[in-house]
């Protein structure tokens, strides 16, 4: 053989290890080669200037860059953004976070260079089409809530029940009431609501479920005394039931003395059909990423402003937007707690929020509510037989049965056995009312096709479980990676490639 046949030595080793569904040509690191380009610079055209020795990288100490073509870079970056499971490419039935659709318009106006090219220190005369927006997102978000002043800095749900406890706690403070210790929780509630009661500096009181899975109104009455200052409730709650109480609730914090926080994130199943400042609520939070459809994006940019009636809307952090005739300009609210965030909040998750909501309008915005119920209450039936839910009522816009109903198998195998099938697996094992829970939100944005199918994979993967049993508990044997060992991967996250 001559020469010039001769396969390159990267390819005799990467053919020698070669795995099936490995993909082809590999990663990038493994093809590189000296010299290849995605790009040419020009020519420098300026003169060029000496850097102190310590700022230049050493001979002996390459950079180490793969050296690939363009084409090579795309199919890396689209494979890599094929190994994980998004909502553009998957049903994504993950409970109490509304993966719902993201439009693309969101995108189209948050990449617009008039927005996406403002500096965060620019003069509030050159912004006032920004201001604009967070203004009247201000107003459209006190609308809908029926708390009217509203604060866009906190940047996620849980840095706004911070945001709302804090303000709580600065209300009873100016009235030098300072008996009060403890802020009441029911037990269904989100992990992010006792830490945030810690955070403010209180002791977190747990109100427990009644048999129909609402909070129970007598161990709730016997709890409120002059040393609580408020309690923190999710309506619907987190099994997906509306809390059809919530009127006595408040009544039985306020007559205490205390305040009450609404967990906002739920809000995808009352939009435009009840409004939690007209049952009493006095401060909230909104997720955007959630309602709103602004990307849940890595853990990535998300928003969560918060919403106040009159007695706490003193003390909401700042800068809020504030107009005066046509003119937009920031106001630090008089009794402000201050600021929670740095500049102006997640500006781009505001803009995406003010495109969905305006493009939908009051009529829109209910539409979606009342088809994320229906959603919900089509799949709650179709899986009835598979997984019945633990409370037999009609849900809001998800419902949770538990996962263990079949011998042997976890709650965690029939997860991850749906990823073989290609859906994303719902929430598990949370709220944790519900022994090893499967909570299943199908939002509005899903059609009724996807929810019969995802149905249908349920019942066979429980056809399985009695059939192959061991199938499940190796499940999932077609995603890039396997079981993973969950707790680990997040705490020694490897972002280095290595092979
Ligand atoms: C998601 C969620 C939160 C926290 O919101 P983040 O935006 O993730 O910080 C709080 N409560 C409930 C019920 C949630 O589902």
């Amino acid at each position: 053989m001559s020469d010039t046949t001769r396969k390159s030595p990267v390819t005799k080793r990467l053919a020698a290890n070669y795995r099936f569904g490995d993909p082809i040509p590999p990663l990038l690191y493994e093809i590189s080669r000296e010299g290849r380009r995605a790009v040419r610079l020009p020519e420098c055209d300026v003169p060029q200037t000496d850097l102190p020795g310590e700022l230049l990288r050493a001979d002996d100490d390459p950079l180490r860059l793969p050296e690939v073509s363009e084409q090579d870079v795309v199919r890396h970056f689209t494979r890599l953004s094929h190994a994980n499971m998004a909502i553009d490419t998957t049903f994504y039935p993950l409970g109490s976070c509304t993966m719902k659709y993201n439009p693309k318009v969101n995108e189209f106006a948050a990449s617009h260079p008039a927005f996406a090219n403002g500096h965060p220190l620019v003069r509030d005369e050159d912004a006032q089409g920004s201001l604009a927006i967070m203004y009247r997102l201000q107003e459209m978000l006190g609308e809908i809530s029926g708390l009217p002043a509203v604060s866009l800095q906190p940047a996620a749900g849980a840095q706004g029940e911070l945001t709302g406890i804090l303000m709580i706690r600065a209300w009873h403070e100016s009235r030098k009431d300072t008996r009060r210790s403890k802020i009441l929780v029911p037990d269904s509630a989100h992990g992010t609501n006792p830490a945030t009661v810690t955070m403010a500096g209180y002791e977190t009181v747990e109100i427990p479920s009644d048999a129909n899975g609402n909070v129970d109104l007598d161990a709730l009455r016997a709890a409120c005394d002059e040393t609580v200052a408020g309690l923190m409730i999710t309506n619907p709650n987190t099994v997906g039931l509306f809390e059809t109480q919530i009127e006595d609730v408040v009544a039985a914090v306020h007559s205490c003395g205390g305040l009450v926080y609404g967990d906002g994130a739920n809000l995808n199943a009352i939009l435009g059909i009840v409004r939690p400042g007209d049952l009493g609520i006095d401060v909230m939070h909104f997720n955007l990423h959630k309602t709103f459809s602004t990307p849940h994006g890595g853990g990535g940019p998300g928003a969560g402003p918060v919403a106040a009636n009159e007695t706490l809307a003193p003390f909401l952090p700042g800068p809020v937007v504030d107009r005066s005739g046509e003119r937009y300009g920031f106001r630090q609210p008089e009794q402000s707690i201050g600021r929670l965030k740095a500049f102006h909040g997640n500006f781009g998750m505001l803009l995406r929020a003010y495109v969905y909501i305006r493009m939908h309008g009051p009529e829109g915005l209910r539409a979606i509510s009342e088809n994320a119920v229906i959603n919900a209450n089509y799949l709650r039936k179709l899986t009835e037989k598979t997984f019945p839910t633990k409370y037999r009522r009609t849900c809001m816009h998800e419902f949770v049965s538990p996962g263990n109903r079949y011998e042997g198998i976890s709650t965690m195998d029939i997860a991850k056995r749906l990823l073989d099938y290609g859906f994303h697996a719902p929430t598990v094992y949370f709220p944790l009312i519900v022994r090893d829970a499967l909570m299943v939100e199908p939002t509005e944005s899903e059609n009724r096709e996807t929810l019969e199918v995802f149905a249908e994979v349920l019942e066979r993967i429980v056809t399985e479980a009695t059939e192959r049993p061991e199938l499940l508990h190796e499940a999932p044997v077609s995603t890039p990676v396997r079981r993973l060992d969950e707790v680990a991967a997040v705490k020694n996250l490897k972002l280095r490639y290595e092979r």
